[in-house]
């Protein structure tokens, strides 16, 4: 089976199309550098993405701090994350790159703040 996928590894945007035969990637084509192949069996095989949202901050100026994933994490969980993290709250001060989460959903990848937020009085 071909599976027609553009390469998200620099901004050329490489088209590939990408041979999957029970479960495997035996060809790649469209790729520029190695970085396609790479791409192309991971997006095939088991594809993951960084998530980048928010969470709800108390006793800051927002309501709202940013968080992403220390690591990308599979596809198929991100739903489930993104839902969770819904339900989390964290209390001022927070500090970029502060973990909220550790191994959320048993991924391995750690929550982390994005940005400072300080206690708001
Ligand atoms: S194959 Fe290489 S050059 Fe093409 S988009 Fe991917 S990383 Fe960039």
């Amino acid at each position: 089976m071909n599976k027609e996928i553009i390469c998200i590894g620099c901004p050329m945007g490489c088209p590939l199309t990408v041979t999957v035969e029970a479960g495997k990637v035996t060809n790649v084509t469209g790729d520029t550098c190695r970085k396609g192949k790479e791409y192309a069996e991971a997006e095939c095989i088991n594809p993951t993405r960084t998530v980048t949202t928010t969470v709800s901050i108390k006793n800051a100026m927002y309501a709202l701090i940013s968080v992403r994933t220390s690591k990308p994490i599979p596809k198929d969980k991100i739903g489930e994350c993104v839902r969770h993290l819904r339900r989390i709250e964290v209390e001022a001060p927070v500090t970029a790159g502060e973990v909220i989460v550790k191994d959320i959903l048993q991924t391995g990848a750690d929550i982390i703040a994005t940005k400072s937020l300080d206690l708001y009085q």
